[in-house]
């Protein structure tokens, strides 16, 4: 089984897709054998496409994202209204199909930390089964310390010690956004804090090499440090 990361976010739009798919192609330039997933897409399928152009465009996509539905809604709601019903356990028997597969399973939720993905279980949930590694995404503008603290909270006992928090930057970032990083730093560990700064994305997909900016960042998350789940 590889190591399981989870990509999860104080609000829907927070920049889930953004970090998912450079990290991916950044695990798999650095010669890791890493895959993105996105389970469910409500609303059209772009996200599990952007995860697939950083994956060299390999995985088939329903193999990124078996569960996708029409309406822009949480995805339990959007299910239901083609009246259909996604057990647990058919997620977890595709996560864990998936993390056997590779070295590091990098997993994107859908929204927030605790919207409701399927019947009974949110991204919550999935951390706890599957022992995941979290990784919170925020932007980096007013208010974020107490909505990085709130999903902290919320996260299982076990996996809170293991969560990174990553605060993505404006384009230009103001003084709220340089006191952010410093004050959560008092809740967490150095190596577990990370800024991101705004890139042209998705094309830096596309390029040939990550720009060294973000590489460095990458680099801080120190995914290859975790103990195997
Ligand atoms: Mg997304």
């Amino acid at each position: 089984m590889g190591k399981i990361y989870f990509v999860t976010g104080t609000d829907t739009g927070v920049g889930k897709t953004v970090l998912t798919s450079v990290l991916v192609r950044y695990l798999r330039d650095s010669g890791v054998k890493a895959r993105a997933v996105k389970p469910f897409c409500s609303g059209g399928r772009d996200d599990a496409r952007l995860l697939r152009r950083a994956q060299s465009n390999e995985p088939k996509l329903d193999d990124i994202n078996p569960w996708h539905f029409r309406a822009p809604l949480a995805p339990v709601l959007a299910a239901r209204m083609e009246s259909k019903r996604v057990k647990g356990g058919q997620v977890l028997g595709f996560l864990r199909e998936k993390a056997a597969a590779c070295e590091v399973l990098l997993i994107e939720g859908a929204g927030g930390l605790m919207s409701p993905l399927a019947e009974g279980i949110d991204s919550r949930d999935l951390i706890a089964e599957l022992q995941a590694s979290p990784i919170v995404v925020c932007p980096n503008r007013l208010g974020a310390v107490n909505q990085v603290r709130l999903v902290l909270a919320a996260l299982p006992g076990q996996r809170r010690q293991a969560a990174r928090v990553v605060l993505m930057n404006n384009v230009r970032p103001n003084g709220v956004a340089l006191s952010n990083p410093k004050l959560l730093s008092e809740y967490l560990r150095p190596d577990r804090l990370v800024t991101f700064p705004r890139i042209n994305w998705p094309a830096v997909l596309t390029q040939k090499a990550l720009p060294r900016q973000v590489r460095r960042q990458l680099q801080f998350l120190n995914l290859k440090s975790d103990s195997p789940n």
